[in-house]
């Protein structure tokens, strides 16, 4: 084992989980890295706008990610990001992880916080007209929109609450969505069926992708009777849920059918001294305020785990 490549905890992921448990490991001293394969933020730079962070009344992801990156720093964290991990042995009391240009760092403690990312449709055209047309981030791609036709697909707090904000810059947002009824808040849904500027396509759902250098038209096809139509649009935003980023983790950690990695209340897997946090575990709510939390449970624990072991390890060098 290398000491300068040798960490009391390593954090996987570098959103607001990983950067929390970051704050938290590196402040009690531990010597923490975060690796990610992104840069640092996570989805959080994807929001434009954070109005439900609490203690912080306004502020863009992009900025609230650059404050926790700095408080981080400020404790000793040190954050590599672009790290593309090869392969992982989590058993035992020394954990490696192996990166490219073969790297190879060790761990007490591995934090896993590899967030999501947009479900897609899979449908024909969907990966033709990817960034021409299609998106799934309304802060990123809204703007492009100004003035045009739109559908929104989606029936949960995501569509709705994109479709009220992309109101700003589309003429006119439709809903797409296959339940007739949605899953989301009611002061989401109350919002969205307020706005004069959305209507709704129930029980339907989008078949096809058409158009030449952009989406000209989607099929739509009427879910109860089965009828196709087509439906003349200049862009389609999906906010149809996500998928964890997990495949690196297969045969790694214990994971639900979902994909997402199973936690007990401490945040710990069914591995000894391996936590996760934030949306790439099993739970309902995902936000920057919950993957805090999580991130800020996990690091606890694993200064807990770290500090019970090097009281061991030194109890057996004095024996
Ligand atoms: C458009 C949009 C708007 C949102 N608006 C809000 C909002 O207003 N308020 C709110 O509370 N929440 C909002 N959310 C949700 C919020 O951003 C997420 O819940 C939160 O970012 C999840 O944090 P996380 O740290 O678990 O994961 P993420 O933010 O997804 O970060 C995951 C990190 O892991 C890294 N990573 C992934 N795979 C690997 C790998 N194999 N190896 C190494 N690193 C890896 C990524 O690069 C990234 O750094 C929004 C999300 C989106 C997409």
């Amino acid at each position: 084992m290398n000491a300068s490549n040798h960490y009391d905890a390593i954090v996987i992921g570098a959103g607001p989980a990983g950067l929390a448990a970051g704050i938290y490991l590196s402040r009690a001293r531990m010597k923490t890295l975060i690796l990610s394969e992104g840069i640092t933020g996570g989805q959080m730079i994807l929001t434009h706008e954070i109005a439900n962070y609490p203690g912080v009344e306004n502020i863009s992801g992009y900025q609230l990610a650059v404050i926790m990156k700095k408080q981080a720093v400020s404790f000793g964290c040190e954050i590599r990001t672009n790290a593309a991990i090869q392969d992982m042995n989590l058993d035992g009391p020394v954990k490696s992880i192996f990166l490219a240009d073969n790297i190879t760092l060790t761990a007490t403690s591995v934090i896993l916080a590899p967030g999501g990312r947009s479900r897609t449709l899979g449908v024909p055209g969907e990966d033709n007209f990817k960034g021409r047309g299609i998106s799934y981030c309304a802060t990123c791609d809204g703007d492009f929109f100004t003035g045009k036709e739109i559908v929104v697909v989606g029936g949960g707090n995501s569509a709705l609450e994109e479709a009220v904000s992309l109101t700003k810059y589309a003429r006119k947002v439709t809903v797409v969505h296959q339940f007739d009824h949605f899953q989301a808040f009611e002061h989401a849904i109350d919002e969205a069926r307020r706005n004069p500027a959305i209507q709704f396509i129930m029980e339907s759902m989008i078949s096809a992708f058409h158009g030449n250098d952009s989406i000209e038209h989607v099929d739509i096809k009427n879910l109860r009777n089965g009828t196709l139509s087509q439906f003349p649009t200049d862009g389609v935003f999906i906010f149809i849920g996500y998928l964890p980023n997990t495949e690196f983790l297969k045969n790694k950690v214990f994971l639900n059918q979902q994909g997402e990695i199973a936690v007990k209340a401490d945040m710990s897997t069914n591995i000894d001294g391996v936590y996760a946090a934030g949306d790439s575990i099993a739970k309902r709510f995902r936000q920057i305020t919950t993957a805090v939390g999580d991130g800020t449970v996990a690091a606890l624990a694993s200064i807990n785990y770290v500090n019970e072991l090097k009281v061991k390890q030194q109890q057996l060098i004095t024996a």
